[in-house]
């Protein structure tokens, strides 16, 4: 190596202390004010909105979500709507964004702010981790977020930038705590970790140019970015080939039964070759047509679904004929299957 390659590594690049805390706080909620994106929860900050907003985006993507929320405030658009509604409104106006239990723990938890804080979201962390359903990073978007509350949060995004940031390979809840007391405003501090890991410091490929940390980000510095965050044990996946049936009734209702097992938990499903879903006999056809295949991927089950038109000769027990299925909770993969008939 020579001399300039070796002062450009070392000197330049690398930055002598590590990232200021104050500094790097600042940074980011200066960058937040200019680059964030126009979401509808940030227009006035309801609780209610940021609190419905954050269970969404939990396992599900951004773009995934806006219809949705919209769709969802329609329905619901205060807390005393959404307490006083069934487990079954509410996951039907959550199908199709997978991850049920989220859409119930959320109704529970609005009728236990009902109960026990007179309506009111609570504004601390300690009070909202009494609610069902409010663990620590929903407990800590809902305090900083929407109350302004020096309250950390980590998810995935999070533990990115400060992984890289720092070079930090252990829990990064201690460094976020520090960082979101050491910032102006923790509403901006907090989202603006969280939108830089969505929109520069990306898994693969980071801005780092644009990024308003390069100057002070150790993995930058040191040439670590590919190892920031340490890699996490891969789950293993299970591929599954699954028929599916398409059956209408002369008034074209769709053939649909609930299921009674803990998978996707008390949702209308379309009847299909894996009966595992369902108790008692199988379900058996008379006549069918292939109308195609389609790709799911539920938690780590990878299914290729294989979708037939199909004919019964009787009602299968436990069998409903549901007209239209926005009236009933079901995942996403039955609207994937209906659009094969087209
Ligand atoms: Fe991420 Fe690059 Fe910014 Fe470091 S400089 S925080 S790696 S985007």
């Amino acid at each position: 190596m020579n001399l300039i390659t070796h002062f450009v590594k070392n000197t330049i690049r690398r930055p002598l202390h590590p990232p200021d805390l104050r500094r790097t706080a600042r940074l980011i909620e200066r960058w937040f004010s200019r680059h964030q994106r126009p979401l509808p929860w940030r227009v006035a900050y309801d609780p209610y909105h940021v609190w419905v907003s954050e269970v969404m985006l939990q396992q599900t993507r951004m773009e995934v979500v806006l219809p949705y929320f919209a769709r969802f405030l329609e329905r619901f658009p205060n807390l005393g709507s959404l307490a006083a509604a069934t487990d079954d409104e509410v996951t039907t106006a959550w199908s199709g964004l997978g991850y049920y239990r989220r859409a119930k723990m959320l109704r529970a938890g609005a009728a236990s702010v009902m109960e026990t804080f007179d309506g009111t979201i609570p504004s601390t962390v300690d009070e909202l981790l009494t609610i069902p359903g409010i663990g620590r990073y929903t407990a800590g978007a809902i305090a900083s977020v929407a109350f302004e509350q020096r309250a950390p949060i980590v998810d995935g995004n999070v533990a990115r930038v400060l992984a890289r940031l720092f070079a930090l390979e252990s829990d990064a809840w201690p460094l976020a705590e520090e960082l979101v007391r050491a910032s102006k405003s923790p509403r901006a501090f907090n989202q603006g970790l969280m939108e830089l890991g969505a929109l520069v410091c990306k898994p693969r490929n980071p801005a780092c140019l644009v990024c308003p940390v390069h100057d002070a980000c150790v993995a930058r510095a040191t040439g670590r970015i590919d190892e920031l965050p340490p890699p996490k044990p891969k789950k293993a996946t299970r591929e599954l080939r699954i028929p599916l049936y398409l059956v209408r009734d002369r008034r074209g209702r769709v053939l649909m039964r609930r299921a009674s097992g803990t998978l996707m938990d008390s949702m209308y499903h379309l009847p299909h070759g894996d009966t595992s879903l369902f108790e008692g006999e199988p379900f058996a056809t008379t006549t069918r047509q292939l109308l195609g295949t389609f790709r799911h991927t539920v938690t780590t089950r990878r299914i290729e679904f294989v979708v037939y038109a199909a004919t019964i000769s009787r009602r299968a027990r436990g069998y409903e004929w549901i007209a239209d299925i926005d009236e009933v909770p079901h995942p996403s993969y039955v609207r994937k299957a209906l659009k094969l008939e087209r």
